[in-house]
């Protein structure tokens, strides 16, 4: 069987809508082969690496199954790392958008508090890593009984962080009439064994490597000794040149040495490990992908999650010791079919670590060209007049969803007994505006938010700046977030 388009997956017509303006023409194969299986509500065991379009492969069908009038969670999804989980809240936002589906990450580093004040609303999707989703759970601020549906995402790097207790808790707090579907990039025996443990009659799909939309990488080594890194890396920088790059270090003692000299040098840098609070790791993403800066240096935990489509250079400022680590740094570039570089610096030293990660990936990597000093001395300038433009801001995949949506603010909330369909009443009667033009909606004690989708946002704006909700004339604004 082959589905060439995503009308033949039976979906929605809002989530068709919002698949289109995501730019997505056609289903990848872990998505022709995973969304029917999950729409028919049966377990499944998917081998496929980050890159496949995987999260998507359980967000469509999620989006089209949850019903948007239950108020409780109806799916978990547990995924290793806080980034991870941040992104595929997103994907799911951007895929249920127009069906209004309101997902939540949950994720440690960060309030608690703020986050069992959200879990008081509508949620119809929970993201999480396994330790806080866990401890709301056993807090009783997430209410997991309406749970029909449970993904473990990367569930091989979920057991490798040490995860598994957590997992199996979570699991058995869980009702066991669900739909199980468990992701990872290899299917180790401890793989197996968990998925035969919690997942009844279980489909199994794999997606070969070589099946996958190969991305266009050029991989490149150089044996360069650990005090000779630095002045290499700037050989390297002069000669490549990159628009766009990240360097991952081993750990964050090295990022924050590495970001320190190069911004001496002059480079645009900044830096990203698990030593910094979680709030800071979002805003030095957003930064970069705004284009602040060009050069991102850091440890593994930014591997996951990251999804810039304009990634031009990865360098391997260490050798990785998981070789699987070596594939996820990797995948930061060659997104979304543009081709990529990796550049692996690896000390005389670490030939063991390197032929493991050639026997995982299944090719040697190539020793890169000799950089000559007047090949280097020739692209300084070059490089100093890129060192002095502003990278260009990376595009998002939600871009052109979000550019239709306008959020509005209005100064009443619960506490007005003021509820979701006293909104849609009133901004539906609008001439121009239906309900299908009404996205997620936000209540809270004093205030609440509306987007307002399909590019309607200023009429409705207008309009309600006369218009009574519930006999209440509320103050209504353009969100400032
Ligand atoms: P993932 O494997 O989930 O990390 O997805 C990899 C990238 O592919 C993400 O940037 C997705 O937005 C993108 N993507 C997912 N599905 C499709 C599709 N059907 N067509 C084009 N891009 C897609």
């Amino acid at each position: 069987m082959c589905i060439v388009h995503f009308k033949e997956l039976n979906l929605d017509e809002k989530i068709l809508h919002a698949i289109e303006q995501l730019g997505y023409t056609e289903p990848t194969e872990v998505q022709q082969k995973v969304v029917p299986v999950v729409l028919g509500k049966q377990d499944v065991l998917v081998k496929s690496k980050t890159g496949s379009g995987k999260t998507a492969s359980f967000a469509i069908p999620l989006c089209q199954l949850v019903d948007w009038d239950e108020n409780k969670p109806q799916a978990l999804v547990l995924t290793p790392t806080r980034e991870l989980a941040v992104q595929v809240q997103e994907d799911i936002t951007n895929i249920g958008r127009y069906k209004r589906i309101k997902g939540l990450a949950l994720y440690g580093k960060s309030p608690f508090a703020k986050q069992k004040f959200a879990l008081k609303q509508k949620t119809h999707i929970v993201v999480g890593t396994p330790g806080r989703v866990l401890d709301h759970i056993e807090k009783a601020t997430l209410d997991v009984s309406k749970v029909e549906y449970l993904v473990i995402d990367e569930a091989d790097e979920m057991l490798n962080m040490g995860f598994l207790k957590q997992v199996e808790s979570i699991i058995k707090l869980l009702p066991n009439e669900r739909t199980t579907m468990l992701f990872s990039a290899t299917l180790s025996d401890r793989i197996k064994k968990l998925s035969s443990k919690y997942m009844k009659d279980a489909i199994s799909i794999e997606i070969d490597a070589a099946e996958e939309n190969a991305p266009d990488i050029e991989h490149l080594k150089y044996v360069v000794k650990d005090d000779q890194k630095l002045a290499f890396l700037e050989k390297l920088t002069i000669e490549e040149n990159p628009d766009s790059c990240i360097i991952f270090c081993r750990t964050k003692e090295r990022v924050d040495e590495l970001v320190d000299a190069l911004d001496k040098k002059g480079y645009t840098a900044d830096k990203i490990h698990g030593g910094m609070m979680q709030e800071d790791r979002f805003e030095v993403m957003d930064d970069f992908r705004k284009g602040d800066f060009r050069y991102l240096i850091a440890t593994d935990v930014a591997a996951r999650g990251i999804d810039i489509e304009d990634i031009t250079h990865v360098v391997h400022y260490d050798v990785p010791l998981e070789r699987e680590s070596y594939v996820h740094r990797t995948g930061r570039t060659g997104r979304a079919g543009r081709s990529g570089k990796s550049i692996m610096l690896v000390t005389p030293h670490e030939d063991k670590f390197v032929n493991a990660i050639e026997n995982f990936i299944g090719f040697e990597i190539t020793t890169g060209p000799e950089l000559s000093p007047t090949a280097v001395a020739k692209n300084r300038a070059e490089f100093d007049l890129k060192m002095q433009e502003h990278p260009e801001a990376k595009k998002s995949k939600g871009d052109q969803l979000n550019a239709n949506i306008t959020k509005l603010y209005f100064n009443g909330g619960k506490k007005k007994k003021i509820r979701a369909v006293d909104f849609v009443g009133t901004i539906a009667k609008i001439e121009g505006v239906s309900a299908d033009d009404i996205g997620i909606i936000t209540i809270q004690d004093n205030v609440s938010y509306v987007e307002i989708l399909n590019g309607k946002g200023s009429l409705v704006l207008k309009t309600m700046r006369n218009t009574t909700i519930k006999g209440k004339l509320l103050k209504v604004h353009i969100a400032i977030k």
